[in-house]
């Protein structure tokens, strides 16, 4: 029996350094992974009793990576303090993102996973790296995310947000040494869908001590940092205040920073930050709707692509659309910089390029490429070029015809998911009621 798969009968986006287009192309998943990419009738010809998913002209494309996001920010819809509304970047955590996170429990943690995840399969988001934090249900936390990822499906890094703010910095410690520890041990295959980091929250909530202890033990577990950086003025503000120095000097200083870590924002930086970017190898994040929405800043995304730095994109919990994210990303700097020549090609760099590279190194195995030896990420766009498409033009394509045209078909690691548009094995329903349930429970505590 053959558990051959074949996206076929659409045009293939292989994306990569190859970066090929076929006309009537299809693509061969075998165990998790692409074992080929071509022409349709040649594919058929290696599989002639695959499984197969009739793309219907559409374009079979990698699933897209989203390098920042909150699972645990699912509670949060039509949830909104008021009298007055938070003005303040610190005030948005301290009476709407802080109170939250405290008031989450085990289950809640669970179905705070499932829900976007589920979003993620319906976008075409097929990898995450996802930033969790639940002050007062840390222990055992990731574990409850991991739980929701294997359900679902979807490629998963989870780390906890180690944090001084309760005066529970050990704890977050501990947390992140307990989960990696569990991912290491596991087989490869299974580490190829589910990883870890080790998470901070930001520069201003973790003093020196926690994040020495912080740094030793990522580095006896040969991990990186993923951490919220100078998203808001303040951060830079409070760290200059306690500790005289920037951001990420500060970070630099105490090794926080390196290949495998992640930045995120970078909002507030300066030319010497970046320089640190670079010289670390560190990658940045950018996260355009998150920063529009706390109105913090427009992060210098060009600036520090000039200078090297890897800049990948986030959505924060704004979205799970990575579609959405780069369109504004694109324009957000066209606004910022008052110049429409800017950040095109750069908004998809970022998305398209970087994204899979940072995943890349983190999951072991190669993410965002159609490829043979890649994993069998892939999606299908329901789009229908209107006018002549090669490889020249496909970026123009990309962001302002694909980026408008809804995801119909998401495999991940080999697996269906959505086809046709359509959940399959998801019942998506029982989980948002399940979740309406749990979130009643958790207003009264919020
Ligand atoms: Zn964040």
């Amino acid at each position: 029996m053959s558990s051959d798969l074949i996206i076929g009968n659409g045009l293939v986006a292989t994306l990569g350094e190859e970066n090929r287009l076929i006309e009537s192309g299809s693509v061969l998943v075998r165990d998790g992974r692409i074992e080929a990419v071509g022409k349709e009738e040649e594919i058929k010809a290696l599989s002639p009793r695959a499984e197969y998913l009739d793309a219907r002209g559409g374009l079979i494309m990698p699933g897209f990576i989203n390098a920042h996001h909150h699972l645990y920010s699912t509670f949060a819809k039509g949830l909104s303090p008021h009298d007055p509304p938070p003005y303040s970047f610190v005030e948005i955590l301290e009476r709407m993102w802080w109170p939250l996170d405290q008031a989450l429990g085990e289950e809640d943690i669970y179905y705070s996973g499932l829900v976007p995840l589920i979003d993620c399969v319906k976008k075409g988001a097929t990898t995450i790296i996802d930033h969790h934090e639940s002050q007062n249900y840390q222990l055992g936390s990731l574990d409850q995310l991991a739980r929701a990822a294997r359900e679902i499906g979807v490629r998963s890094s989870f780390c906890l947000g180690v944090s001084d703010r309760y005066g529970k910095g050990e704890e977050g410690i501990e947390e992140n040494i307990r989960f990696i520890k569990g991912v290491q041990a596991s087989p490869a295959g299974e580490r190829e869908m589910v990883t870890g980091m080790f998470g901070l929250h930001a520069a201003f909530t973790v003093n020196d001590e926690t994040l020495k202890r912080a740094v030793d033990a990522a580095g006896e577990l040969g991990v990186g940092f993923h951490f919220h950086a100078a998203e808001a003025a303040s951060d830079q503000e409070a760290n200059l205040e306690k500790y005289g120095l920037r951001v990420l000097e500060r970070l630099e200083k105490l090794g926080a920073l390196g290949p495998k870590s992640l930045a995120i924002h970078c909002v507030h930086i300066n030319e010497r930050e970046m320089d640190i970017l670079k010289a670390t190898g560190t990658a940045a994040v950018h996260n355009p709707e998150s920063n529009m929405n706390n109105a913090v800043g427009v992060a210098p995304i060009l600036k520090m692509m000039e200078r090297g730095v890897e800049v990948g994109l986030g959505t924060d919990a704004m979205t799970s659309n990575m579609l959405k994210e780069v369109q504004l990303a694109n324009i957000l700097q066209h606004l910022a910089e008052e110049d429409p020549r800017v950040a095109f090609c750069e908004s998809c760099q970022i998305l398209l390029e970087n994204n899979p590279r940072i995943a890349s190194r983190l999951f072991g195995v190669e993410v965002g490429v159609l490829k043979p030896g890649a994993a069998g990420d892939v999606i299908v766009v329901d789009y229908r070029p209107p006018t002549p498409i090669n490889e020249d033009n496909f970026l123009g394509h990309f962001l302002f015809g694909v980026c408008e045209s809804p995801v119909d078909t998401t495999v991940i690691n080999g697996k269906v998911l959505l086809s046709k548009k359509e959940l399959v094995g998801i019942d998506e329903p029982r989980i948002a009621a399940r979740s309406r349930e749990l979130a009643a429970e958790f207003l009264k505590r919020f």
